[in-house]
């Protein structure tokens, strides 16, 4: 049999008991795809079919049976295949594309604030947004807070690029806290909620603040912004009313339904919270999975004791025990966290002993034979990640391993041969879709090249797109794919030079990513033997106007055969 010759290859190469695991769902999806069609109980026909399998290919129409793609063709090729009683769709000439997978959000912890957040994601209007704060403020009653944590920046709003001042936001909601996070920059608040917080003239600082990151004027009156880095907005987020325990599933349903709105249909996910990745747990259970969920986590360390413990941590790790639902694929992504690069730092200066801690964890890792995603930004500290890598690479080789460097908006095009050559791989979380005129502020006309989108096509490397979310940056794909095709940020200011065209932007946020989250088998392209995700879109990304790429979304969103989200019988809230 072919699968066996293939699975004795394969073992040379992969010498995990993770990697085996993960050779049983190769070879079960080869028995798949080599039998004959089957009946397909769900025929989608007249449209245009994206594929984005290795040549592009444009189809009419797909054939899925149970959580399956059986076939990929003509109307009539696929017409023939319907069983009976199967559901067909008709297409009328919209286009489809694979469901979309973010490398990198940080889905899980979002569900415990959701439901209480006001989101700004995709939203280009200051006045729209003032709006939907009034609007918040009215359901939220007197004394009720309106807040969110990240996820937009005020240069974002076309109309009025303007940040919000405290009197303004007095004015919007007077009878409510009001908290408003841009990205990890900076955080509005108004007096009530500089009242909530003991923060007046005259007196000093809550003490959970850091010191000068309470903005106040020339007489010591506070300003109503709170600024510095991340360090400087956590006060402000841990200080929202937390979620009762019985809303967490409510709350999650409705992180999940904007995601499956927005195009989601799969999520790299650094430090899956168990509260609510049990709830992902019981609706697998129930057959009902609206977004598959890859974790990425494991015993950081910040201290050279606390490197002690993680290296025995480490040995014990086992990732790949769960499924195409939801399972443990990477170790990330933090590793050692003096080296972890602030978020709007400009530069960084890694030092030797913090480099040794960074190599043991390093070393541990690739011993383990675990995969790594790590967080790395900045130009000096991914030089300083590469020198360590290489010398691990020297005692436990690395390729086949999938480590993957993560953010990189700084990355230079030596670097990617560096990791060429060590078999990395390149996780693209374009800080700038929000932050593009908070970066040009601190690094100049380099943030032009950040990141180098271009150069990172051009080196060959693999390479996918994610977003960070949902506190560093905005949550939506397809304003993500506009971005990488555009240059411009939310709100439309050309903050990028380096841009890929739209075909190779889709690769990056689909094929290549279900390598990043290990489902390359199964997910990433619409092709016979792979699960049914994909999105039927209101109109065609392939020649839509760049600059509308952003406004595309899915009028069906579709998990392993099953609508998740149906735009005719889902109100449109946004
Ligand atoms: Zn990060």
């Amino acid at each position: 049999m072919g699968g066996m010759v293939k699975n004795s290859e394969h073992a040379e190469v992969f010498m995990t008991r993770a990697m085996l695991v993960f050779i049983g769902v190769t070879i079960a999806i080869g028995t798949v795809a080599a039998q004959q069609p089957r009946q397909a109980d769900l025929v989608l026909t007249n449209g245009k079919i994206i594929t984005v399998d290795d040549r592009f290919t444009i189809a009419q129409a797909v054939a899925i049976s149970r959580d399956r793609i059986v076939a990929v063709g003509t109307n009539d090729e696929i017409g023939r295949l319907a069983a009976p009683n199967a559901r067909r769709i008709d297409l009328r000439g919209r286009s489809v594309v694979p469901g979309l997978i973010d490398n990198h959000l940080h889905l899980l912890r979002a569900g415990n604030t959701w439901m209480q957040e006001l989101r700004f994601d995709g939203v280009e209007s200051r006045k729209k947004a003032i709006d939907m704060l009034k609007a918040r403020a009215k359901a939220a009653g007197p004394g009720g807070w309106v807040f969110n944590i990240g996820g937009w920046a005020h240069q974002q709003f076309a109309d009025d690029p303007r940040p919000f001042t405290l009197e303004e936001l007095d004015q919007i909601a007077p009878d409510n806290p009001v908290a408003l996070q841009e990205s990890y920059y900076q955080v509005f608040l108004n007096s009530k909620a500089l009242t909530a917080f003991g923060i007046e003239p005259g007196k000093p600082d809550p003490s959970d603040f850091i010191k000068g990151s309470i903005q106040r004027d020339a007489s010591g009156k506070p300003t109503g912004v709170i600024k510095g880095d991340i360090a400087a907005t956590r006060p402000v987020a841990a200080r929202m009313p937390k979620l009762p325990a019985d809303q967490l599933e409510a709350s999650t349903t409705a992180l999940v339904r904007d995601m499956n709105r927005a195009g989601l249909t799969s999520v790299g996910v650094p430090g899956c919270n168990a509260d609510v990745l049990t709830i992902f747990q019981k609706w697998k259970t129930e057959g009902r999975s609206p977004l598959r969920i890859f974790c990425i986590g494991g015993a950081a360390a910040a201290t050279p004791e606390a490197v002690d413990r993680s290296v025995q941590q480490i040995a014990q790790m086992k990732l790949f025990q769960g499924d195409s639902y939801i399972d443990d694929v990477f170790f990330g992504e933090s590793v050692y966290g003096p080296l972890h690069d602030p978020m709007f730092a400009v530069k960084s200066d890694p030092k030797p002993e913090q480099l040794a801690q960074w190599r043991r964890m390093a070393m541990e890792i690739a011993k383990a034979g675990l995969p790594l995603h790590v967080h790395a930004e900045l130009t000096t500290t991914i030089d300083a990640f590469l020198d360590q890598i290489e010398a691990v690479n020297k005692e436990h080789p690395i390729k086949n391993l999938r480590w993957t460097l993560a953010h990189i908006n700084q990355i230079t095009p030596p670097q990617l041969e560096r990791m060429k050559a060590l078999g990395m791989y390149a996780a693209v979380h374009p800080w700038a879709v929000i932050n593009g005129a908070i970066m040009h502020e601190g690094f100049g006309e380099g943030a032009f090249d950040m990141p180098p989108l271009a150069a990172l096509q051009a080196s060959g490397i693999m390479w996918g797109l994610g977003t960070d979310g949902t506190a560093a940056n905005q949550t939506l794909p397809f304003v993500t794919l506009s971005f990488a095709v555009t240059g411009k940020m939310a709100g439309g200011t050309k903050v990028i030079r380096q841009t890929v065209s739209r075909e190779d932007a889709l690769i990056a946020h689909t094929r290549r990513n279900a390598f990043f989250v290990f489902q390359e088998n199964n997910l990433g392209s619409i092709q016979p033997g792979k699960l049914a995700d994909l999105l039927v879109l209101d109109r065609d990304y392939l020649t839509t106007p760049a600059d509308q790429i952003k406004d595309i979304r899915p009028v069906m969103t579709m998990v392993g055969g099953r609508v998740v989200y149906d735009a005719s019988s889902s109100p449109s809230t946004k």
